[in-house]
């Protein structure tokens, strides 16, 4: 199935059993086995079915398998938020004296994720992104993983995807990606080599903003070896669906970030116009971060769609149908920056991304806020920057909110 197609089809067999043409909300918490016996095989993963909505749901399993198509993955899990997906993808393997090799243009809550995790004597070190020389510098015999984004947010640089895995497979390392600002709609991760794909399913995925959520997707093409992953222990014997196994067995049940159904529903709701919101947004975003470079180049558009970014054609080589719907500038100043986001009359002042109105935001006063003085540099998050996630809007009154919101900037 083609993109389009998939969004609407992929996986529904399973769970649409009395010809409904929506998944239905499986809003149980426990669900009834035939006899004891049944149940315990389910417990003991002998046994197909459900028990547990912290274990497994129905409608969270639909959600997951359109995901797993979509992302060209041999299986998914749905968790609570994207945090929860990236938590849950790194400690399903990390221990303690453990470390990650991270590029630095990273969202703010993954970096305090990453300082939280050393309290857990698991320690990260951040490298500028695409910088080769810079990574093999960083990996050690400790090193478990690299992760880095796929467009990094608010850095807008995009992971050169396919270079970054064949690197981090020469230390027999797995490489996982943060594809939630791309979408699947842009770029198959797995595809290029990376090993597990992870989307916070809040943003472009979602689409309306009506739900927290994320998701973690592995091909299944990774192989763990024993001595460098003693934590995968007997889940080896799985093969492909060691990892996986693993994490249901373990921490995605006991950490107990699980989704709910109705969550699970709503995304599946959401899912179904990705492709068709994706273009748009793209398009929109090209044109708006392109009017604005024309009318006002002082205010230093960056944005993977024009050719004044570094990364210009690295996106035009590895993203497909676009080149995402984010882009950030700079006001001159902190000052200048709220002046102009006061303005906006359209485009919410918001903390999210990926919705189908236009969003604005002052990262460094918000979701960098927690980030040291470096870090926020390093993940090129400056005092005056503004990030513009665009929306389905028409693209005139956008750039007309824009204009005036500008020009009353200017005078102030
Ligand atoms: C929002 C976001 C996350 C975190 O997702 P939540 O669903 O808010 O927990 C992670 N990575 C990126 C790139 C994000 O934009």
């Amino acid at each position: 199935m083609k993109f389009h197609t998939a969004v609407l089809h992929a996986g529904k067999k399973e769970l649409e059993k009395f010809g409904a043409t929506l998944p239905p909300i499986y809003q149980s918490s426990a669900f009834e086995q035939e006899n004891a016996e049944n149940l315990a095989g389910i417990f003991e993963n002998k046994a197909p079915g459900y028990c547990y909505t912290r274990v497994a749901n129905p409608t969270v399993t639909a959600f997951e398998m359109r995901i797993t198509k979509l992302e060209n993955g041999m299986a998914s899990v749905a968790c609570a938020s994207g945090m929860a997906a990236i938590a849950n993808a790194f400690l399903n393997i990390l221990q303690s004296g453990d470390e990650i090799v991270t590029s630095a243009s990273l969202y703010g809550g993954t970096i305090d994720l990453f300082r939280d995790l050393e309290a857990f004597g698991i320690h990260t070190i951040f490298v500028e992104n695409n910088n080769w020389s810079a990574f093999k510098q960083a990996i050690n015999e400790h090193t478990k993983l690299i992760f880095a984004e796929t467009i990094g947010n608010p850095g807008l640089d995009v992971t050169d995807i396919k270079s970054l895995a064949e690197l981090a497979h020469s230390y027999a390392v797995p490489f996982i990606v943060d594809n939630t600002t791309a979408t699947s709609y842009l770029v198959r991760p797995l595809e290029l080599g990376a090993d597990i794909v992870i989307n916070s399913s809040s943003k472009y995925i979602n689409g309306n903003s009506s739900a927290i959520s994320g998701i973690l997707t592995d091909s299944g093409h990774f192989k763990w070896s024993r001595e460098k992953y003693p934590i995968l222990g007997e889940y080896l014997k799985y093969g492909p669906m060691a990892y996986i196994s693993r994490m249901r067995a373990t921490v995605f049940r006991n950490f107990g970030a699980c989704l709910s159904p109705q969550n699970a529903f709503l995304n599946l709701i959401g899912l179904e116009t990705l492709g068709l919101r994706m273009e748009r947004q793209c398009e929109n975003a090209l044109g708006l971060a392109l009017w604005i470079q024309e009318h006002y180049p002082e205010l230093s558009v960056n944005f993977p769609g024009l050719k004044s970014s570094p990364w210009h054609e690295i996106a035009g080589k590895q993203l497909k149908n676009g080149y995402g719907a984010i882009f950030t500038l700079r006001a001159g100043s902190r000052e200048k920056a709220f002046v102009l986001i006061n303005h906006l009359k359209i485009a919410l002042k918001v903390s999210n991304i990926g919705d189908t109105k236009t969003l604005v935001i002052h990262p460094a006063s918000t979701i960098s806020l927690h980030s040291t003085q470096k870090q926020k540099e390093d993940a090129g998050v400056y005092d005056d920057l503004i990030r513009v996630s665009v929306g389905i809007e028409d693209l005139e009154d956008l750039t007309e909110d824009f204009r005036q919101a500008i020009e009353s900037m200017k005078k102030e």
